[in-house]
């Protein structure tokens, strides 16, 4: 028999800044998101202190200071890089592997003779903390969704290590009623309303509801859910994530802007970020859409966006870079302070079958030496692991630039930033 596992990395962020910095273990710690805005992740020791997931840090600035608590700034290259190394180090210990997010994997695992996959969950719990020094919580069911009920379980119960099979126990039923119904996997927000004012307040009883009843008002999906539930299997794992639809790059300012010099700034550092994702998928596009907005606090609101369908699908820099700076006008008003913009490439298509136009022809010649020219910037730029070449626009100082101040400065994708041990 096949088993689902649900692979989760505890307190992720938190405890990435902890592995890497042993000094901050078994302190409080909490990581804030881009512009020090609120707290996105926790220690467990600051989860002790009743520290709240999602407050802006301002509210909570004192609080924290009195109870000595470390504050960081989100590094994104450190918790990708780790994310990379653990889902490296799950591939092994399994069949198949869906990679669900930043710290989550679905994998799959054929069950032993005697059906106890525990001494298999120990050995990757115990590999992982001796690799990467992260704890991890491995839930294990029929499928996809039991796996998820199985890795809350197994966090709530203090008792269990970090592992728990909902297929090995007796009384289900008292586990399933554990779970709150807005805590299962699919049930939104006004899904979890819906079925609380029919009474359906948790996991065992959303199992014995009325079948015609959820699939009459949830359809399919509702279906779906309460099947898994049972333990029919509904979701395959998925190897290969789809394909996007479209790429985004986004960002809210450190400081609100007014100028159009700004503006432009940050939509061409966007801009060069989303062909380069482009490009590592190996994917280019047709459509190309810019926006900007003010505050959602702002008294005075204003957004805007702006679009160009393209003669030909493209990922090259230059060219995209051309269309976003003229677009930018268009976006643009004097009146605002603007608090966030982006750029979104869309209708993506594999890079090799793209439709040439006509009209460009001519500049065929021109378009080879810029992809050449890309392309090398491309390495130059990974070989690095950083920007060390770009567009100038870039270069310029701006204000509105994200304030990261208090970034632990430790990477493990940059060997200048690599901790030093003097003996
Ligand atoms: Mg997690």
């Amino acid at each position: 028999m096949e088993a689902i596992a649900l692979v989760d990395g505890n307190n992720f962020y938190a405890s990435c800044e902890q592995s890497i910095n042993p000094s901050l273990r078994g302190k409080p710690l909490v990581v804030l998101s881009n512009n020090d805005g609120c707290i996105i992740a926790r220690s467990s020791e600051a989860r002790a202190l009743r520290i709240k997931m999602g407050v802006p840090y301002f509210k909570v600035k004192e609080k924290l200071k009195k109870e000595k608590v470390v504050v960081l700034s989100s590094n994104y290259s450190l918790y990708g890089d780790m994310s990379r190394r653990l889902m490296n180090l799950l591939t092994k210990y399994c069949e198949q592997i869906e990679i669900y997010s930043i710290d989550e994997a679905f994998i799959s695992i054929n069950r032993p003779h005697d059906n106890n996959l525990y001494p298999w969950a120990r050995e990757i719990r115990t590999s992982i903390y001796q690799k990467l020094g992260i704890n991890i919580t491995v839930g294990i069911g029929s499928n996809k969704l039991r796996s998820k009920l199985a890795n809350r379980l197994a966090k709530k119960i203090n008792t269990s290590s970090g592992i728990f099979d909902l297929e090995k126990i007796n009384n289900e039923d008292e586990y399933l009623r554990k779970i709150k119904i807005e805590n299962i996997w699919g049930i939104g927000y006004q899904t979890s309303k819906w079925l609380q004012s029919k009474g359906i307040k948790n996991a065992k009883e959303l199992k014995e509801m009325n079948q015609y009843e959820i699939k009459k008002k949830l359809g399919i999906v509702g279906e779906r859910i309460q099947l898994e539930l049972k333990g029919y299997k509904c979701l395959p794992i998925e190897k290969v994530k789809k394909s996007k639809k479209e790429i985004r790059v986004s960002r809210s300012f450190g400081k609100p802007i007014t100028k159009l010099e700004d503006l432009k700034q940050a939509l061409s550092i966007y801009t060069i970020t989303a062909a380069e994702k482009m490009r590592l998928q190996n994917l280019q596009a047709s459509t190309v859409t810019i926006f900007t907005r003010t505050s959602h606090y702002s008294n005075s609101s204003y957004q805007k966006s702006a679009h160009k369908i393209l003669i030909e699908s493209t990922n090259n820099t230059i060219y995209l870079l051309k269309i976003v700076l003229e677009l930018s006008k268009d976006i643009y008003h004097p009146d605002y302070k603007l608090a966030k913009a982006g750029v979104i490439m869309q209708d993506l298509t594999p890079h090799n079958y793209s439709q040439k136009s006509i009209i460009n022809y001519p500049l065929k010649g021109k378009s080879e030496r810029e992809r050449d020219l890309i392309k090398t910037i491309d390495f130059i730029n990974k070989r690095f692991k950083s920007e060390k070449i770009t567009w100038g626009i870039t270069v310029k100082k701006g204000s509105w630039k994200m304030n990261r101040n208090l970034l632990s400065g430790i990477s493990t994708t940059n060997i200048s930033r690599i901790p030093t041990i003097i003996i």
